[in-house]
């Protein structure tokens, strides 16, 4: 059998979600525990299964992830990178390739590329001779750094995000072929002055998905290895912001550049059409009012306020609007508020008490409301999540209940809500009421879509605003679409070689 090193950090960060995230924001795992973080859906599942197939094993060494967030003390970056690479030191002498399980799109309050770092860092340690397959999101930040360090990269497919064991497959898919000395990977990339809100990146529906038809017909050709785009977080003031697209190939370089640039051409083209336009919470309140009662759930996508784009969880700007314009049928709403959570703990379950909700955390995107309710719900706020596949633990749970029918479900920490385990947690049937707010860009139509009467993303700012420009922005290099009206040179130039496989590389 062929060894395979394995390590994982996975991390998303949103610059414009205040603080800083630290070592407490993240959860570690060590050895087999790597295998079963993720209940078997993650990248690490589909890529032992594939490994398995070739021969290979996968010999796992640290994961630390911390889904989304603000940026990262630098302090706990240099924490999280000297035990992965120790983790990787450790087993060196005794495995023949890497595969490593990556977010993408990390930064740090003095590192604005995480990934490029600890890919260079893990090539150093390994040296330019053993093959490194990296796995990204969609949303990775892909620079010039990363695509310098090894060509063995892929990112998921799709978005939302269901193709993540999918996603690890092919990554070891490209390590095997290289391994074998079946092929020689050559990766070429191109970085696009281009960027636009999750709500636009749909695979399934939007303009997006074209592309990603066309992607899927070049990687039939037999000289292509593997292709991925790379729709950049967006919520990332970072100098190299864009989208990337990324090509592997069989030797034939220039077959790769040509390919990465058609892409590129491609999501260029759809430049205006990805922008996403959202609908103001006057017309979507008004069409949840001219329903019928039957017509449940409205899914209220509260994107800007989205946990799992890094945002906070404290906006209460929807629950303020129905707290004073109540709507029949039953409202399920999140905020994220650790002393409200508190005080509903302490007066118990059958109390009745008036709390002033939300903007603990976000104070420049929003103020509390005023709500008055009665406790009909504690609990220890875990739970296992569907999407990420894992275990949820968003502290102490409360569930406050108003007169009018709604539920304000308040989070000690923040909840992804990609699906609907929370609700489900806290005895909450989505499907029973009315409207349903989800705080998710985008993501959460996976699960949402299919239960819900209709999905609506509804105009609301936060720090995952759809509308970018308005965002407070400094580093980005300009231009840059949207943020201005004309961009001239719309691709950015190669200004280094991509990386070559190690042993040659050919026209
Ligand atoms: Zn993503």
């Amino acid at each position: 059998m062929t060894r395979v090193a394995l390590a994982s950090l996975d991390y998303e960060t949103n610059s414009f979600c205040p603080g800083i995230a630290t070592l407490d924001d993240f959860a570690f795992a060590e050895g087999p525990e790597l295998f079963e973080m993720g209940q078997g859906l993650d990248e690490i599942a589909g890529a032992r299964d594939a490994a398995l197939r070739h021969g290979i094993v996968l010999v796992p060494t640290t994961a630390a992830g911390g889904v989304s967030g603000p940026v990262v003390e630098g302090a706990t970056y240099a924490r999280l990178r000297s035990r992965f690479l120790d983790g990787l030191a450790a087993v060196r002498d005794s495995v023949e390739g890497v595969y490593l399980r990556l977010h993408g799109a990390m930064a740090t309050d003095d590192e604005e590329d995480v990934e490029g770092d600890l890919l260079h860092a893990t090539r150093a340690l390994f040296g330019p001779d053993v093959p490194i397959a990296v796995s990204c999101d969609l949303h990775c930040h892909f620079t010039q750094r990363m695509s310098t360090a090894t060509p063995l990269v892929v990112g998921y497919h799709t978005c939302p995000h269901v193709d993540l064991q999918e996603t690890g497959a092919r990554a070891i898919e490209l390590l095997a072929a290289s391994l074998s000395g079946r092929a020689h990977p050559v990766l070429r990339y191109r970085k696009i002055r281009m960027t636009a809100s999750s709500e636009g990146h749909d695979t399934s529906t939007g303009p997006v998905r074209e592309v990603m038809d066309r992607l899927h017909e070049m990687i039939d050709d037999p000289d292509v290895l593997d292709a991925s785009v790379f729709l950049v977080q967006p919520w990332l003031d970072v100098a190299e912001l864009g989208w990337a697209t990324v090509v592997v190939a069989d030797r034939r370089a220039s077959l790769a550049q040509d390919l990465a640039d058609e892409l590129a051409a491609m999501l260029w083209d759809r430049r205006d059409a990805v922008l996403f336009r959202k609908t103001s919470l006057d017309d979507a309140l008004a069409r949840v009012r001219s329903s019928p009662p039957s017509a449940r759930p409205f899914v209220l996508a509260d994107g800007a306020d989205s946990c799992s784009a890094g945002a906070a969880g404290d906006g209460v700007v929807l629950l303020d609007r129905l707290l004073r314009e109540p709507i029949d049928g039953g409202c399920l709403l999140v905020v994220t508020d650790a002393a409200g959570a508190i005080a509903c703990g302490q007066a118990g379950i059958g109390s009745r008490l008036t709390l002033d909700l939300g903007g603990s955390i976000t104070p420049e995107h929003f103020r509390p409301t005023r709500i008055t309710g009665t406790v009909t719900t504690l609990c220890d706020g875990r739970y296992r999540s569907s999407y990420p596949p894992g275990e949820a633990d968003v502290g102490p749970t409360a569930v406050l209940s108003t007169d009018e029918g709604v539920h304000a479900i308040i989070t000690t920490r923040r909840a992804n809500q990609l699906d609907y385990e929370l609700f489900l947690r806290v005895g909450l049937d989505p499907r029973r009421h009315k409207i349903v707010q989800v705080k998710s860009a985008g993501g959460y139509r996976a699960f949402f879509e299919p239960l819900a009467f209709e999905c609506i993303d509804i105009a609301t700012p936060g720090p995952a605003d759809s509308r970018l420009p308005l965002l407070p922005f400094r580093r980005p290099v300009r231009p840059l679409h949207p943020f201005d009206a004309v961009v001239a040179e719309p691709f950015v130039a190669v200004t280094e070689r991509a990386s070559a496989d190690p042993r040659g590389d050919g026209p």
